[in-house]
């Protein structure tokens, strides 16, 4: 049996969604600012996409600007705003859980002359408002607080923390790359003035992605050229990719509460079945959290050496953050939640998508004890350390 399970990774490109930008490579080549048809034709597909993609985050299509992913919409969010309100402020602050594409634009930024703040969070990875209320200074900025942790799934209350910073003066930007197309957006009711999303999270290609940028909002580009997006992202749009984005996002505004309620009954029977195995445990919110996300500990065991041994069982899976796994440091948001590195060593992040089945669950209950069994029998850790309740 071959079971795919990092869906927080990547998506398999919907049927849909492949058929709808088929043209767009072909047939409907024109470049989108010529004025011939060809042109005017790709033109439209580019705005029918805005238009999708705007309404399913309920946001005017002028605020989407198109991108090639979810890493660069975050260093457009992130540089762009702090380089045009520089004068105002240099003061930035973030988490300690965000993705790398977060945290690495601020720790460039800190090199520029920004000062960034990272805030903690609790043993679940929530974001206490307190802590946000506490770190904001007449010269901050900007604030960038991740919607759902790619990692551990935990949900940050963003209608209440951009709240908080609302009244500030602040710019509040979410990396929304695991909600968006997964459970409700809403930039109106989140308050949010920026917020970054990607195609290939939900089913859409690869290498597109776009920005939300509120109206008003100052922003600098990071690309300069013949003035796309409205002026803030330079380039020749990437029609079918844009296309397949849009097309992604119409089915998922479609599909997605269906999509969350199946989820959710698989994701319930993983952990369920999980958590049956002896020195385990779940990380992240127990409530509070994606659909589709489930991330354990499993002590005594090595991560990778348990993504090997499922392979061969055929079940992709993943440890830690696929970004992060070729360096074999522990993961930042395991370390943030408060785990010892032996424990982050054993963690495993199973991560559920529309086409898995409750056999496919079944079969991953029936392969994992086992699994985790034998890795144990041959583990160095045993005898470092026992599980503390
Ligand atoms: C995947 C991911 C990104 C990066 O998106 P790309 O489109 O792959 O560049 C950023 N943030 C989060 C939370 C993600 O899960």
């Amino acid at each position: 049996m071959k079971v795919y399970m990092d869906h927080a990774a990547t998506t398999p490109v919907d049927s849909r969604v492949v058929e709808a930008m088929e043209p767009y490579f072909s047939d409907k080549y024109g470049n989108p600012s010529s004025l011939y048809t060809a042109g005017l034709e790709a033109r439209e597909a580019v705005e029918d996409a805005r238009g999708r993609v705007a309404r399913l985050l309920n946001g005017a299509p002028e605020g989407i600007i198109f991108t090639s992913g979810g890493t660069e919409s975050n260093n457009l969010a992130l540089k762009g705003v702090a380089f045009a309100n520089r004068k105002k402020g240099r003061h930035i602050i973030t988490t300690k859980i965000e993705h790398h594409a977060v945290l690495e634009p601020c720790e460039w930024l800190a090199k520029q002359g920004f000062e960034i703040t990272y805030l903690p969070v609790d043993e679940h990875g929530l974001v206490k408002p307190e802590s946000l209320e506490e770190a904001l200074r007449d010269d901050t900025i900007l604030v960038s607080i991740m919607h759902a942790n790619n990692e551990i799934g935990t949900i940050e209350p963003i209608e209440e923390l951009a709240g908080i910073v609302k009244d500030h003066g602040a710019y509040f930007h979410t990396d929304a790359v695991q909600t968006y197309g997964k459970i409700p957006v809403d930039v109106q009711k989140m308050n949010v003035d920026l917020l970054s999303l990607s195609s290939h999270k939900i089913y859409g290609p690869k290498g597109v992605g776009a920005l939300y940028v509120r109206r008003g909002v100052r922003m600098d580009p990071l690309l300069h050229g013949g003035g796309h997006e409205f002026r803030k992202r330079s380039g020749t749009e990437n029609v079918p990719g844009i296309v397949g984005l849009g097309k992604a996002a119409e089915i998922a505004e479609k599909e997605m509460d269906r999509d969350a309620k199946k989820l959710t009954r698989l994701r319930d029977r993983l952990i369920k079945g999980a958590l049956a195995i002896e020195n385990s445990r779940l990380n992240g919110h127990p409530e509070k959290r994606l659909p589709n996300n489930a991330n354990f500990v499993f002590l005594f065991v090595e991560g990778e050496s348990l993504i090997l041994e499922l392979d061969f069982y055929g079940i992709a899976a993943n440890t830690g953050s696929a970004c992060s796994s070729k360096t074999l440091e522990p993961s930042h948001v395991l370390s943030a939640i408060g785990l010892k590195p032996e424990e982050t060593h054993g963690s495993l992040r199973l991560t559920l998508g529309r086409q898995n089945t409750k056999e496919e669950v079944d079969y991953v209950l029936e392969v994992l004890p086992k699994v985790v069994g034998r890795l144990r029998q041959i583990s160095p850790f045993k005898t470092d350390f026992v599980m503390e309740e």
